[in-house]
């Protein structure tokens, strides 16, 4: 069973940041290019289809579409020249002839794209839109729950995956009703129904070892039901100590059955949301006792954490998935003068036009230029890169994720050493 998966919440959300991007992105008319390119496949096989669809779009009545086409599939092609092979998850590269404003303001755009996960689709498109589906795919739920429900009177187990539902199995626990027969001493009757529930636990508790054990990608179990029997199934020592690692949470059902099942897609949201933040919210809370036992493990704000950064003492970088910054490089083209910015995504063009008739610090020649401009995310990410620090990008919103953005700005450390 996996936990969490910890190094991909940068690559998360860089897909999801290129994907918001891809999708705003219309052409004028079919004249997007979108390429997919599954693991393996030889990029020599590609280039020479995509030389085909060169000459085929040949065909194509309108001028201006056909010069779009051709040009997009040139600019795959220059870009596909860089690989020497298909990266181990796959590629998709997307090229087109954006427009800017009226017509005749088209700009060729082209973004590449290397999947955090493999992408098994070969595809060639030709659209008024980029085809993104299967990138958006990834970052669709894909992982498997158990669910268990049980009250005195049975147990209903159950897969989820994404949204679908399928039952395994269900059992009855065979103990009468809560009223002791005629004659039956009160105490008698609770010691000997305490019995038969403590033995229909350990039976429910081996049904739910050998359904769920076996599941390969199962992700944790939700254990649910009316009343408080399934905290006492819960807390007891009825399932293998795997699955009872990985309760994700107890619900409160008002039945088991089918019934129960269906109230549980019903919160599947939320609990696949639950599993997501768990990790987020233990690494904040992590920071904050570092920080507030003083501990010197642990620091924020975003030149102290530069700094340790460079040092590279950084452990684990926590970046809020919030924080809309960017950092601009300017140079000055005639004396080398650099300096660095940071800048606010709202402010980011204001800034650049502005550099441009800013005067050099050092020789005052009217010649700043911006040499890039970065999501800070990726800058930061960068140097973490450089020393071996873990990068976790903490969305906003658990309070953890909103306390990490709102009160340390968005950017802390936790330290190797002190
Ligand atoms: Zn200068």
């Amino acid at each position: 069973m996996s936990s969490i998966d910890r190094e991909n919440s940068l690559l998360m959300y860089r897909l999801k940041r290129q994907l918001e991007e891809l999708m705003t992105k219309e052409g004028r008319g079919t004249e997007l290019v979108s390429l997919y390119i599954p693991p393996g496949r030889p990029i020599s096989e590609v280039m020479n289809n995509l030389r085909q669809e060169y000459s085929t779009s040949a065909n194509i009545k309108s001028d201006r579409t056909r010069k779009n086409v051709q040009a997009a599939i040139d600019r795959v092609m220059q870009r596909l020249k860089l690989f020497r092979e298909t990266p181990p998850t796959g590629l998709a590269i997307f090229a087109g002839a954006i427009p800017q404003g009226e017509p005749g303001s088209e700009r060729m755009e082209t973004y590449v794209v290397i999947p955090p996960e493999p992408i098994g689709i070969s595809y060639y498109g030709c659209d008024a839109h980029f085809f993104t589906a299967p990138l958006e795919e990834l970052l669709k739920e894909k992982d498997t729950y158990g669910i268990l429900l049980i009250d005195s009177s049975g147990a209903t187990y159950a897969t989820l995956k994404g949204r679908r539902l399928e039952v395994l199995h269900e059992i009855t626990s065979g103990i009468p009703g809560k009223h002791r027969a005629g004659g039956q001493s009160a105490r008698r009757f609770e010691r000997l129904r305490e019995m038969e529930l403590n033995d229909f636990f350990h039976r429910a508790g081996r049904h739910a070892n050998e359904l769920f054990l076996s599941i390969k990608d199962l992700k944790g179990i939700v254990i649910g039901g009316p009343g408080p029997t399934k905290y006492d199934f819960a807390k007891g020592d009825y399932l293998n100590y795997v699955l009872k690692e990985n309760i994700i949470t107890i619900l409160d059902t008002s039945y088991i059955g089918e019934q129960g099942l269906r109230e549980v897609v019903a919160k599947a949201g939320e609990i696949i949301r639950g599993v997501r933040h768990l990790r987020e919210r233990e690494l904040v809370q992590y920071f904050l006792f570092q920080i507030g036992h003083d501990t010197g493990l642990a620091t924020y704000g975003e030149g102290e954490v530069r700094e340790q950064l460079e040092k590279g003492a950084v452990k684990t970088l926590l970046v809020s998935e919030a924080l809309g910054l960017f950092r601009v490089f300017v140079r000055c083209s005639s004396c080398d003068y650099r300096e660095t910015f940071t800048v606010t995504k709202r402010e980011l063009q204001a800034f650049e036009m502005k550099i441009q008739s800013t005067q050099c610090p050092k020789c005052n020649a009217s010649s700043l230029t911006i040499e890039r401009s970065i999501d800070i995310i990726d800058e930061l990410a960068e140097l973490a890169e450089k020393t071996g620090a873990q990068v976790e990008v903490i969305s906003k919103e658990t309070e953890e994720g909103e306390m990490l953005l709102k009160s340390f700005g968005g950017i802390a450390a936790l330290l190797r050493y002190v």
